[in-house]
């Protein structure tokens, strides 16, 4: 984790947060890769899911909803973990996450735990200028709410029929007793979420279509299967509602750990809200005329444990060759996958020289039209050549002097560092086809 943590602060992938004033404990501010690296994968997801399906729609709600959502959805009474507290040094821990409850994880202190008092992790503010209990409102703890409470407008604005899924990408807010372990757990994070509405006698199948779905997004994500754990909740852990519940768990350096979550929800939230809000979310079956309440299966992909898994698999240390005949050296490169690597394609004029930048310059601007390219004239190209290895670029254009002459470039592969001089004529269909 120390690599990739520092690899991400010296190359501008993320940064410790409120950095300038002493930091601010477990947040992270992404830096200019970070930021473009974690749009892709947003971006694709959405792509996948909601832009090539003609049976997904999209939402973005908003933060803040009226307090009513959670007390019908039940956050309000229940989400909550375990608390316990260490009477000697008094740092605290979820209960659930302590492995030795004989001694005090951080002080070492024999049995000195409080008893376990459940703690409400959802942030509260006040809405407007007076602060009383009618201006209580809670930030987001999770994004599936809005999809609920907007079931009847989407039904009614698209006319969907079953199945059918909402879609939703967006911040969420939870004051988590311990974070930690750099983006795993954070106050605030992103989550890419769907409830996907089916007739309850197919949620079985369904439930099957959404895990495949979920194991064919983590292959494109490029994370290796061995490193993978699809776990069977059982019933006892599931909630009460859930049929069944898979969480998806990852070897991460610190451990095996949550990645995801497929769950089985029922038609638990779409009833109470019916309930609370005194209005029906049925759908009525077109063929048929059965008025039913939908079930819910619902995939959750946490999108910076996305990045951080993305971050982990992509980073491989090398022996490289030198320019000194015989010699290698130590190279890192981030292996991600084309689609997913925050510059696409270097350009690397081969000195600073004006005559070379007449040529490079708008070459760079022309290329700039189809991906994400960078320009970089400083340094020797061998350091050039590391950075770009180190930021995950899958391509790296050398102009020289010959160009000059014959009209060519040099493209240098980040994985096989094998180059090959291409005609410039030819070269922004040359990098289409091998970034597709
Ligand atoms: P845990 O038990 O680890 O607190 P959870 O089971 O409550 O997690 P879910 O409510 O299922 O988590 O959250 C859905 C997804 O959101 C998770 O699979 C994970 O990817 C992501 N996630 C949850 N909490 C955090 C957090 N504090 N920081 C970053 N991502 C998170």
């Amino acid at each position: 984790m120390e690599t990739i943590i520092s690899l991400c602060k010296r190359r501008g992938f993320i940064f410790p947060g409120s950095e300038l004033y002493g930091g601010l404990a477990n947040s992270w501010d992404y830096g200019p890769l970070g930021a473009q690296l974690k749009k892709n994968i947003k971006d694709e997801w959405w792509r996948r899911f909601v832009e090539q399906r003609s049976d997904m729609v999209g939402l973005d709600a908003a933060v803040i909803m009226n307090p009513k959502v959670w007390e019908a959805s039940g956050h309000l009474k229940t989400f909550s973990d375990p608390l316990i507290e260490c009477k000697k040094c008094h740092e605290r821990f979820r209960a659930d996450h302590v492995k030795d409850f004989e001694r005090c994880p951080s002080c070492k202190a024999e049995k000195t735990f409080t008893e376990a008092k459940q703690f409400n992790l959802m942030f509260k503010t006040s809405l407007g200028p007076k602060e009383d209990s009618a201006s209580v409102a809670y930030m987001r703890p999770e994004i599936a709410q809005a999809m609920f409470v907007n079931f009847k407008n989407v039904l009614d604005a698209t006319r969907k029929r079953l199945p059918f899924g909402i879609a939703s990408q967006g911040r969420a807010f939870r004051n988590e007793i311990t974070p930690g372990n750099f983006i795993f757990r954070t106050r605030e994070f992103d989550l890419m979420e769907l409830e996907y509405f089916v007739n309850e006698s197919e949620w079985e199948k369904y439930f099957d279509y959404w895990l495949s779905q979920m194991k064919q997004w983590l292959k494109d994500l490029g994370v290796s299967e061995k490193r993978l754990h699809f776990v069977e909740i059982p019933p006892e852990d599931r909630a009460h509602y859930s049929k069944r519940t898979v969480d998806v768990e990852y070897d991460y350096p610190f451990g095996k750990k949550e990645l995801y979550g497929l769950a089985y929800r029922g038609d638990f939230d779409l009833t109470n809200h019916s309930t609370a809000s005194k209005q029906e979310l049925t759908y009525t079956d077109p063929e048929t005329n059965a008025k039913f309440v939908p079930h819910v299966i619902e995939p959750s992909f946490g999108l910076d444990r996305s990045v951080l898994v993305a971050l982990l698999e992509a980073y491989h240390e090398e022996e490289a060759p030198t320019s000194e005949k015989e010699e290698t050296e130590k190279r890192v490169v981030m292996k991600f996958p084309a689609w997913m690597a925050p510059v696409k394609v270097a350009i690397l004029p081969l000195s600073k020289k004006d005559e070379l930048a007449v040529v490079a310059r708008p070459l760079y601007e022309q290329l700039c039209k189809h991906f994400a390219c960078e320009y970089d004239e400083t340094q020797s190209i061998g350091k050039r050549y590391r950075r770009q290895d180190e930021i995950g670029t899958p391509y790296c254009v050398t102009v020289d002097f010959e160009t000059l002459s014959d009209n060519a470039v040099t493209v240098r592969d980040r994985d096989t560092m094998k180059q090959e001089r291409i005609a410039i004529a030819s070269l922004a269909e040359y990098l289409k086809t091998k970034l597709s």
